[in-house]
């Protein structure tokens, strides 16, 4: 009741103090401190009872959110339930609300929500209005956790009421004598408004308002106020004072602060433009590297294909080097395939020289042998060894062909024959000799060999020999079938043997099966040969026909009765072989005769007392053997005509003597004294048989051997001149080819060395290219780094704008109590404004700091919001620059230059338009103005750009 009276007088007190609105930011006895109250004169008090002598009359009291209560107690009044209220809700509580007297059940109701009271039925005064409040909600708070701000006819009477805060849960909480004037209208109206939570109350209660009190008390409350106001005031001048300093502290380190900031915009921006050419040049060389990277590409491709493409010609070039090299192979092995020619070639020619020497010796050999002597003599027989007949034959130089007739004492006569054969010569060595002539008979030569002699000096012994000895006829003709049998394969031969026999100058065909056969004769032929028409012809293919025939021909042979010589003795037996060669190889045919005859005695017919047929017999033989020497006679004097036909031995013979024909005489001698007269006349008859020149041997048709070997020379010349132009021909290939091997290797080397000097130049570029990205990584690491320390440079920022922040707060402050305290200078009075503008000037002069700090302050404040603004812009332009590019962050950058050189320009005349260029002449230390900024120092900054580009195209160049 005590803390009641002296609410109520103090709040008297207030009341005096008229409806002015002011904060009171003391405590009251309660200890609370109501510095939340607005309404002058009002007061919180924490307890809760219901004082019967509080000030004033209550005219209505509402429970909020409760019912009627009943006076009980002392106070009298009449709580009524809840009314007047519009929205909100209500809560009640049973727990015990402490210390709240005797009307706990007030305080267990509240309204709470949104809600506000309207009373109607007032009339228009000034009231006195009590509020009830209790935490019965949220008991266990915490404070702050329900603020709301109450408003009496739409003005605010308490701010940001937190009834926790002041005394906790379940505890009793009023704000009274808040005074209120109710119009015309008559209408209260009491408004909460939540700040935090929402607005609870318990009741509410309406005064009636005390009486004005005069003006004398109020004048002296006036003064009480206006000295309480001028303590207060000091007290704030001296606190202003305190924060001009701090301000003025603070307004220093913001100074060096912004310094410091410059510079680190200074840092910033020539860091920004370092880091702005470093992306330029970044960029540059990035395009430079992809540049290069490209034509490093297209050449790598070009090079790769270029490289394929010659390894595909080196294989080609190869592969024909390698041909060529085959042909040239081919070449140099048929060089000596050429030499193989040749040497052959050469063989055969001196195979052909050999040939034809030989040719030329059997040339003279034939020649020789076509008209050849032979001289036999026969051993003395028994006879003529018992009778003493020496021997008058010398053989001593019988090995050269003479044989001597030792036809006196003392005289000698010589001869000369081709062979001479004493009476010890075997047949083999008498028919050895005439071999190669009748052989002859074979390649076409007519023969004709045959015995001449007297009587009994060995004809038939040489022509036919004995059986155990054979000759002449057989051994030759035997030696003829050895060589038809070793030449079948070039020659096949058909041999005819006829015998004749010329008797009485009749031909006798001795192997004609019938005695009574026409007289034959000789006929010639067309083509020039002589031919006995009707002579048997028998063919025979083996030496034992022809013997056949041959005995066949001796039996048949007339046999006369003679004293000296027997039948045979005076005809000529005269056996024909016929040999009709056919070459095989060229199908040349030859027919020759070889004539085998064993001529008549030709001793002289005076020796032989004969008469009749006998006589007849010796002349036909002389005239037969005349007519031979005749013939040969002619033959050896070339006369035009031969006498062949005198005799039928001649004419038979035509064919096989002279001209064309080879002939062999044996003259057969007897060694004996008796017969030495007939020995001296077949010699000399023999003698001019070998002095005829019968003229060269001709071949009869056959010249196939000649012609093969003529033949062959042909070809093997022919042979030698295609061989030589061959061999010339691949000479030239040759040449040709080594020469394209030479131009081929020589190509080939020139495109391996192209191929090696290509590689290099691929090497030396992958290399450049790899300095290449090892300078953009460089370049790349360095603008990291430049972003990072930009990035520091923007913390360090950032920090000095949030101190610089904290420092600006309390001279705002400074500045609003400032204001605050001249607005309320002016209200009061203006003695009290003059008083407090001199204080304010003298603590202003007294301390000129604070003075330059007020006046710059607002200024300075603009220029450092500015300041902080054109710093948020250069992290915002400087981010979209990151985002956006180099340009961009180049112009902010600019501007933030701009925006700190206004901060800190010494002349209150606004921001000084900084010149950009200046910026930049400090990062690229660069005297020259530039009068147009941005244009200006964009050409600059190209150009600069530009020349350090020219200046990196340099280095690259090089
Ligand atoms: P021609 O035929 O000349 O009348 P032959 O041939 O009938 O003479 O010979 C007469 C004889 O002399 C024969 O008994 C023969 O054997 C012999 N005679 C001839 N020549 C020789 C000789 N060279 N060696 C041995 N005996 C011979
Ligand atoms: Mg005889």
């Amino acid at each position: 009741m005590k803390e009641g009276q002296e609410q109520a007088s103090e709040m008297e007190n207030k009341d005096l103090s008229s409806s002015a609105h002011s904060c009171s930011c003391s405590r009251n006895e309660d200890g609370i401190d109501d510095s939340i109250l607005c309404v002058l004169g009002s007061k919180i008090v924490r307890s809760g009872l219901l004082d019967s002598n509080a000030s004033g009359k209550v005219l209505k009291f509402v429970n909020a959110g409760g019912e009627d209560i009943q006076n009980d107690g002392d106070s009298g009044i009449c709580i009524m339930h809840d009314q007047a209220f519009k929205g909100g809700d209500i809560l009640r509580t049973n727990e015990t609300i402490l210390e709240c007297g005797s009307l706990s059940s007030l305080y267990q109701s509240v309204r709470f929500g949104n809600f506000y009271y309207q009373f109607d039925d007032l009339s228009c005064g000034d009231y006195f209005l009590d509020l009830y409040f209790a935490e019965i909600i949220n008991t266990n708070g915490p404070e702050g956790i329900r603020v709301f701000d109450i408003l009496v006819q739409d003005e605010l009477a308490v701010s940001e009421l937190d009834v926790y805060s002041y005394v906790g849960a379940n505890r009793p909480l009023k704000v009274m004598d808040i005074r209120v004037t109710v119009g015309l209208d008559g209408v209260l109206v009491i408004k909460f408004k939540g700040v935090i939570g929402t607005p609870v109350v318990s009741g509410i209660c309406i005064k009636e308002a005390p009486k004005v009190p005069d003006t004398l008390l109020f004048n002296n409350l006036r003064t009480k106020h206006i000295s309480k106001y001028e303590k207060k005031i000091e007290e704030l001048n001296t606190r202003c004072l305190m924060k001009t300093n701090e301000c003025y502290e603070a307004w220093m380190s913001l100074a060096s602060l912004n310094k410091q900031l410059e510079k680190v915009h200074q840092e910033l921006d020539k860091k920004s433009f370092e880091n702005h050419c470093l992306v330029q040049a970044m960029g540059l060389q990035e395009t430079k590297l992809k540049d290069a990277t490209r034509k490093h590409d297209h050449e790598k491709n070009y090079w790769i294909t270029a490289i394929n493409a010659l390894g595909n010609n080196i294989k080609i070039m190869k592969q024909e080097q390698t041909k060529l090299s085959c042909k040239a192979h081919e070449c140099a092995n048929l060089v000596p395939d050429m030499d193989i020619v040749i040497s052959g070639i050469q063989r055969q020619v001196a195979q052909f020289e050999d040939l034809k020497q030989k040719y030329n010796e059997e040339l003279l050999k034939r020649r020789k042998l076509y008209n050849q002597v032979f001289c036999r003599c026969r051993p003395l027989d028994k006879h003529e060894v018992s009778a003493g007949h020496s021997m008058v034959v010398d053989f001593s130089a019988s090995k050269d062909g003479d044989i001597g007739i030792v036809t006196g004492s003392s005289t000698k006569k010589l001869y000369r024959f081709d062979r001479v054969y004493a009476p010890n010569d075997g047949q083999v060595d008498v028919v050895a000799d005439a071999l190669p002539m009748v052989i002859s008979v074979l390649d076409g030569y007519n023969v004709c060999i045959f015995a001449y002699g007297q009587t009994g000096t060995g004809k038939t012994f040489t022509m036919e020999g004995t059986e155990q000895d054979r000759g002449v006829n057989y051994r030759t003709l035997a030696a003829l079938f050895d060589t038809v049998e070793e030449r079948k394969d070039i020659f096949s031969c058909m041999i005819s043997i006829s015998v004749l026999e010329v008797y009485n100058e009749q031909i006798r065909d001795l192997l004609a099966t019938s005695r009574a056969s026409k007289k034959l004769e000789v006929r010639q032929a067309s083509e020039g040969s002589h031919h006995v028409p009707g002579i048997v012809e028998a063919k025979v293919e083996n030496i034992s026909e022809v013997w056949n025939a041959l005995q066949a021909g001796n039996n048949a042979r007339a046999v006369g009765s003679n004293n000296v010589n027997d039948h045979s003795s005076r005809s000529h037996c005269m056996i024909c072989i016929t040999v009709k060669a056919k070459n095989l190889i060229n199908d040349e045919c030859t027919k020759s005769k070889l004539w085998l005859v064993d001529l008549a005695g030709s001793e002289r017919l005076a020796k032989t007392d004969v008469q009749g047929d006998r006589l007849k017999e010796a002349q036909n033989i002389n005239r037969s053997l005349s007519a031979l020497g005749d013939v040969i006679s002619a033959l050896a004097s070339k006369t035009t005509h031969v006498p062949y036909r005198n005799s039928k031995l001649t004419h038979l013979l035509q064919d096989s003597l002279g001209g064309d024909s080879k002939t062999l005489m044996y003259v057969q001698i007897s060694p004996s004294e008796k017969d030495m007269n007939e020995t001296l006349c077949s010699l000399n008859f023999a003698t001019r048989v070998r002095g005829v020149e019968l003229g060269p041997a001709k071949k009869q048709m056959d010249t196939s051997e000649l012609q093969k070997l003529k033949s062959s020379l042909d070809k093997a010349k022919q042979d030698l001149r295609s061989k030589d132009e061959a061999l010339k021909k691949l000479e030239e290939s040759y040449q040709s080819l080594e020469v394209k091997i030479k131009y081929k290797d020589q190509v080939h080397k020139n495109q391996q060395e192209k191929l090696d000097d290509l590689v290099g130049q691929l090497e030396f570029k992958t290399q450049l290219c790899k300095q290449l990205e090892k300078h953009t990584s460089q370049l790349s690491d360095e603008v990291k780094e430049n972003k990072y320390i930009c990035s520091d440079l923007q913390k360090k920022i950032k920090e000095l704008e949030d101190k610089r922040t904290l420092q600006v707060q309390p001279l705002k402050f400074a500045a609003q109590m400032q204001s605050f305290s001249s607005e309320k200078s002016n209200n009061t009075s203006k003695e009290r404004k003059t008083w407090s503008t001199h204080t304010s000037m003298e603590v202003m002069n007294h301390n000129p700091r604070v003075l330059r700090a007020s006046n710059r302050l607002p200024g300075h404040g603009s220029d450092l919001l500015r300041g902080t603004e054109s710093l948020r812009e250069l992290r915002r332009k400087h981010d979209a620059h990151n985002k956006s590019g180099v340009e961009n962050s180049f112009v902010s950058s600019s501007a933030s230059v701009t925006g700190s050189a206004c901060l800190f320009d010494g002349k209150a005349s606004g921001a000084r338009q900084i010149d950009p260029s200046k910026a930049f002449a400090r990062v690229t230390r660069t005297a020259k103005p530039f009068p147009v900024v941005r244009n200006i120092m964009n050409k600059d900054q190209a150009q600069r750009v530009k020349e350090r580009g020219a200046v990196n195209t340099r280095l690259w160049s090089r």
